[in-house]
């Protein structure tokens, strides 16, 4: 019988496992990778043995394998083979879907043998196996075989090759084994690349940053830059040439045992911390937190990893911080930075120490970010540890499909058939360097899948570096090319992912452009596959955006607009005056705008609402970092009640916002200020909530969604559940896939697949 699996059966084990099931039912034949990620099986044996062989493969697959499909057929003839053996990969590639797993974080088995004296392995940074270690990050083309991975330049010595040979070890077939004589070297360096001779580079890296030193630290898809958690000069320091002013860290914690003295922990957190994936879960901070506040300023959350390779745990080896500040190392604007002289170049200005070694990196990966809404895991971003594993769908596309994502905290994604590829982060896409990104990591995709695309679909905005680059490659490749809306986007993402045919969706962010080539971002779509479009039916109301770009830096510039000719607005702008970059200047030449009505630009953007609300409450004046003034009023929030009780005010399909905000300035001072700010929460929720729930009644549909990066907002999304559920309507958000803009191209994509004829 000639067995082919798909799925993610290449760089977990599969082989060995395939191997031993085959040997312990008496079979004979082989088994071999395939360079489309799937695996050719050939038995020969008696019948019942190879239906026995059949059930254990599902059965019994190893943790990380997962299969989608298994085809048989039977054959006929004399029997050709003595013994069961693993043959030579083959380049036959024919069935596509099949793709190769994300970096898995260090298993039990190694970590125990790292720290065990009597191991060859003893305190190998790069201890790994067929169950752990870097897999997206180190291939480069298919099958996974090791001169198909950036360890080809490591030989394996004598003992490493018989694990590999030997199939009862755990290092059968493992194409990542190495050890201290064979596998990479870590070495540190000073600030200039002068290596620094020491014995254990990796602990007396640890105690280097215990001491209040600044490194850079190389891992799995790119650089960290580490400091101490604790001691504020060298964040300050950080900060300093960052031009990071406030945006938060993340930080790695040495266990979940020391996490539990800073911050909650529940039950689902601490499993999402310590799956293989192993991504930064954003957690309450606790009363009784006493890391640095220069971590997270200004916010009820701290961004948690634990360590995910041999040389993090070691780095805490021999200190007794908690934990270290790891964040990724990327210049502004720029990726996640992963050569040692790329490194070199881009941050010897920022740290003390490199802590570097010679294994290359083939694709760059950022570190995941999630937080839960109570038992509901929300990805905030999805990439190492999940890219490039698929989403699986509960139907089939039409078409092949590339979305290319829009243009903040980009993806792409791949969709084919029923599964849809998500790449790593990107980033936004505004410049060369981030550009180039998007396309290896968007043929890297194409090829890892060994799929034919079709179509290629990016937003409707027609300056995006995405939509340039769309047009440009649709005309290259003779593929289809679809544009479309920001917001569909990520409703129709939304119904796809769960297989809902028809929805009123609420999507709320900071900007989208409509349709009209207007700003949007407060919106309540109805969208069905059976029309394969999608109806505004409703909006938050249109507010000024004095200075366009400028009203989404300076949040008091998006207050101004609302509030000039209403109250005694100017007198408390000037008391503000010091938060405007010119001064009293500017908030004359802004308040002369806007009442002679010159242009202004305006929005529909309930970001900037909760933008203005941070503003009028004090919480923040500048935007330093995408989603800032909402996130600290979010965090304001949390304790807070609806103390301002504003029954939410709608004409004509719009939620109007200028009552709001107009009580919201009224009361500032007399009202507490967490309290006000979880009113503002309350009314937007509320008002939309509301809307869309007797939309859905009209047009006779079961189903509202919240999507967009404001549906990263656990309040809003708790109070919007509520109202909805109580309409006896379904209430649904996204699991699979970030509610922000790093789930545009998965909407795109399906838009494409599923919503076109
Ligand atoms: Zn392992
Ligand atoms: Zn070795």
């Amino acid at each position: 019988m000639k067995i082919t699996i798909t799925g993610i059966v290449q760089g977990v084990g599969f082989r060995p496992f395939i191997y031993r099931t085959a040997v312990t039912n008496g079979l004979n034949g082989y088994v071999q990778n395939r360079s489309d990620a799937g695996v050719e099986i050939l038995l020969e044996g008696r019948k019942d043995a190879v239906e026995n062989f059949l059930r254990e493969v599902h059965e019994k697959k190893p943790p990380l394998a997962q299969i989608y499909e298994v085809a048989t057929t039977r054959l006929h003839g004399s029997e050709e083979f003595s013994e069961f053996t693993i043959k030579r990969s083959s380049d036959v590639a024919e069935r596509s879907g099949s793709v190769i797993p994300p970096d898995i974080a260090i298993c039990n088995d190694c970590l125990r043998e790292l720290r065990d004296p009597r191991d060859p392995r003893f305190s190998y940074f790069f201890i790994t196996c067929t169950n752990c270690g870097p897999r997206f990050t180190i291939i480069e083309k298919l099958p996974y075989d090791r001169e198909n991975t950036t360890m080809r330049e490591f030989p394996t010595c004598g003992f490493c090759l018989k694990e590999y040979r030997d199939p009862l070890n755990r290092r059968f077939h493992a194409q990542t084994v190495a050890c201290p004589t064979c596998g990479p070297k870590a070495w540190l360096t000073t600030s200039s690349g002068e290596p620094v001779q020491h014995d254990d580079p990796i602990r007396e890296a640890g105690r280097l940053l215990s001491k209040g030193k600044i490194l850079a630290i190389k891992g799995y898809g790119g650089f960290h830059i580490a400091a101490s958690a604790t001691i504020d000069r060298p964040l300050r320091t950080l900060r300093e040439v960052k031009h990071r002013s406030q945006k938060p860290f993340a930080i790695m914690a040495r266990n979940l045992d020391v996490v539990r003295a800073f911050a909650e922990v529940s039950r689902e957190e601490a499993r999402l911390m310590s799956s293989y994936a192993c991504p930064i879960v954003l957690l309450n901070k606790k009363d009784a937190y006493h890391l640095s506040d220069l971590i997270a300023p200004g916010l009820h959350n701290i961004g948690v990893m634990l360590p995910y390779t041999g040389l993090h745990y070691m780095l805490f080896d021999s200190v007794k911080d908690a934990a270290f500040v790891m964040t990724s190392a990327n210049p502004p604007n720029q990726p996640i930075v992963k050569d040692n002289e790329e490194a070199l170049e881009a941050l010897s200005e920022t740290v003390d120490y490199f802590l570097l070694h010679n294994r290359q990196i083939a694709h760059r990966c950022d570190d995941s970010v999630l937080r839960m809404h109570g038992k509901t895991p929300v990805f905030m971003r999805r990439s190492r540890g999940y890219a490039p594993a698929p989403i699986r769908l509960g139907k089939r596309a039409s078409l092949r499909v590339i979305g290319l994502g829009g243009e903040l905290n980009s993806t792409s994604c791949l969709l084919l058939e029923d599964k849809a590829f998500i790449s790593q982060h990107i980033g936004d896409v505004e410049n060369l360097e981030t550009e180039q990104f998007l396309k290896n990591a968007t043929d890297h995709l194409v090829r890892l899948t060994s799929s034919k695309v079709e179509a290629i679909a990016c937003d409707l905005h027609p300056k995006f570096t995405t939509t340039n680059l769309a047009q440009e490659l649709a005309q290259k490749n003779g593929w289809q090319l679809l544009q479309v809306q920001h917001h569909f986007a990520h409703v129709a993402g939304l119904m796809v992912e769960h297989n809902v045919d028809k929805m009123v969706g609420i999507c709320c962010d900071g900007y989208g452009y409509g349709t009209d080539g207007e700003a949007w971002g407060g919106e309540i779509l109805l969208c069905t596959q059976e029309t394969r479009d999608f109806k505004r039916i409703a909006h938050l109301e249109k507010q000024p955006l004095p200075g366009g770009d400028l009203a989404t830096r300076y949040p008091l510039r998006v207050a101004a607009g609302i509030l000039y000719d209403k109250t005694e607005a100017e007198a408390w702008l000037l008391e503000n005056k010091n938060h405007f970059p010119h001064g009293k200047k500017e908030i004359t030449t802004i308040l002369n705008q806007l009442e002679k009505q010159r242009r202004t630009v305006t929005t529909t953007s309930c970001g900037r609402i909760l933008d203005a609300a941070a503003a009028i409450l004090s919480l923040c004046f500048k935007r330093t970092y995408e989603g800032e003034p909402a996130m600290k009023l979010e965090s304001t929030a949390r304790n807070g009640k609806d103390t301002l009780k504003l029954k939410p005010s709608m004409r004509n399909d719009t939620l109007e916002t200028t009552p709001l905000i107009l009580e919201l300035f009224r009361k500032r001072t007399d009202l507490r200020t967490q309290d006000l700010a979880y009113s503002v929460h309350a009314y937007l929720a509320k008002g939309l909530a509301l809307l869309a729930a007797e939309k859905a009644e009209q047009e006779g549909i079961k189903t509202v969604g919240f999507t967009g990066g404001a549906a990263c907002n656990e309040i809003l999304t708790s109070i919007m559940r509520r109202i909805v559920k109580r309409s006896g309507l379904r209430f649904v958000v996204h699991e699979a896939v970030p509610p922000g803009d790093g789930g545009i191209s998965f909407g795109q994509s399906v838009v494409g697949g599923f919503f076109q004829s």
